[in-house]
């Protein structure tokens, strides 16, 4: 990671300090304290329960399943488990919110210290994330719909957040960019949010602050709901340059919240920043604290999947190289179908090799995703299967692959129909060997002057007068034969 990431001033070059607070919504049907939908894109206004609308004397009921999520979440990131947690109100008025507080965990948070490694390369750093609690979200505001008037949805009113807060441990906008990616892919891995971000589903609030190597951190400035990995680097660079100017220039810096503008890639200041006790917190009165028993926490335990680090090193371990691994394990869906293709008992390392870049590669030209591939592990098996046992050399390869995204045929069908076998038949590949030396008489004069690097040549001929079908390791041998005579 660029460990030594630094901002030139005048004064000396200044260290940038980093932390996130990522907002992450629950994967659950109902929302944290009713039984309403939370599915995105609803009609405004339908998935709103008495609750959520806050009528006078409704009371919450905690989700089992919101509590599930998050203690699997925080069981992923190896974190410390509160058996014993609490929910507190935070007070403040909006018109997004008509409770007039937010349901949080201020005091007792449901999980507490745990980590996250980022890579680089070889190079590892752990990232220490201080605390997950579970809260609502509000409602949304809208003013665009109409000239003079605003409206207000409260579908997500009342829908379970997970706030993840890490340590100020990063040093550069590319470490809080690829924190913020591992989180993403270990969340939807577990799947307790799907890390939707431009539905709204993961939003970080930025923490930025800079100072001279070695000095004691300097004042933040927290940037909010920031909703894209590529605007989290934006915010910081912003951010910590700008503060640089500000202090360089013998000024302070105030500790507020600020908004980032997507359009220009600049934060402006929001407000001050408001403390705690701004918002009278307080333990909500009709909730009794939340208390888990070992088996209820051992259950969840048990119902995590195999994670990315863990799935990484598997693949690393088989021979993958690193680098495949990283990209196979990076999105949970990829992952899947990989694992799905192993388990046809698939050659890991032309596995591997095969998906980042032939199947990635066709993914990519067609504008689709491997949810929506075109080919099956098991048609990927048939067709690793038929270059592992010589039918196909790797350019014939190709052409079935082609023709499977084509027809979704299984390979074995194409090769026969289309005659795209490979022939390793000595007889057949040594006459037309004959025939092309005794077409380029020049060149073979050539090479037999000492010109060796015509070998490729010969090879290329022999194999377009075969139309790619000859095995090129039994042309190689029989050709070396024939210029040698
Ligand atoms: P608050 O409760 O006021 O939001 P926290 O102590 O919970 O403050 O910290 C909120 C976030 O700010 C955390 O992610 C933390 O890592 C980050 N943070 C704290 N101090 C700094 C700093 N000096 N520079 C950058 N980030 C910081
Ligand atoms: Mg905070």
């Amino acid at each position: 990671m660029e460990s030594t990431y630094r901002i030139k001033g005048a004064t000396g070059d200044w260290e940038v300090v980093i932390g996130l607070e990522v907002h992450a919504q629950v994967t659950s049907n109902a929302k944290l304290f009713s039984g309403a939908a939370t599915a995105f894109g609803a009609e405004p206004n339908s998935q709103v329960s008495l609750v959520d609308a806050a009528m006078p004397g409704m009371l919450p009921v905690p989700n089992r399943e919101c509590i599930r999520q998050a203690v699997r979440t925080g069981l992923a990131i190896d974190a410390q488990i509160n058996k014993w947690s609490r929910f507190d109100r935070k007070n403040y008025f909006y018109a997004d919110l008509p409770q007039g507080y937010q349901i949080s965990q201020l005091y007792h948070p449901l999980v507490g210290e745990g980590a996250i490694e980022i890579e680089d390369g070889d190079a590892v750093k752990t990232i220490g994330v201080e605390r997950i609690h579970v809260e609502q979200d509000a409602g949304k505001l809208m003013h665009d719909q109409h000239p003079t008037r605003s409206y207000v949805d409260l579908n997500r009113s009342g829908v379970a957040l997970m706030e993840i807060v890490s340590r100020p441990d990063m040093r550069s906008p590319a470490e809080a960019g690829a924190y913020l990616t591992k989180l993403r892919s270990i969340l939807r891995y577990v799947g307790s949010c799907d890390g939707n971000m431009d539905q709204g589903s993961m939003r970080a609030d930025v923490n930025v602050s800079v100072r001279k190597p070695g000095d004691e951190l300097g004042t933040r400035t927290e940037t909010k709901n920031v909703n894209s990995v590529r605007f989290v680097m934006a915010a910081i660079d912003h951010e910590a340059k700008r503060q640089v100017a500000v202090l360089e220039d013998g000024g302070a810096i105030q500790q507020e919240t600020r908004l980032f503008n997507p359009d220009t890639g600049t934060t402006r200041s929001m407000r001050s920043k408001e403390d705690a006790h701004d918002y009278r917190y307080f333990p909500d009165p009709d909730l009794l604290p939340l208390e888990l028993d070992d088996a209820f926490i051992e259950e969840c335990r048990a119902s995590l999947p195999e994670l990315p680090d863990a799935k990484r090193k598997r693949y690393e371990a088989l021979g993958i190289s690193a680098y495949a691994a990283n990209v196979l394990t990076a999105e949970v869906e990829s992952a899947r179908w990989f694992d799905a293709l192993l388990d046809t008992g698939a050659a890991p390392v032309a596995a591997a090799n095969w998906v980042t870049s032939e199947l990635f590669g066709a993914l990519n030209r067609l504008g689709t995703s491997i949810v929506d591939s075109p080919v099956e592990p098991g048609q990927a098996a048939e067709l690793l299967a038929l270059v592992a046992d010589g039918t196909l050399s790797g350019s014939l390869a190709k052409q079935v692959f082609e023709a499977m995204l084509e027809t979704g045929d299984a390979p074995g069908k194409i090769v026969e129909e289309r005659g795209l076998k490979q022939t390793s038949d000595t007889g057949a590949i040594e006459a037309v060997i004959a025939d092309v030396l005794t077409k380029n008489p020049k060149q073979l004069e050539q090479y037999r002057g000492g010109k060796e690097t015509l070998f490729g040549f010969f090879v290329g001929q022999t194999m377009k007068a075969m139309a790619g079908k000859a095995n090129p390791q039994v042309v190689n041998d029989l050709l070396k034969k024939a210029l040698a005579s």
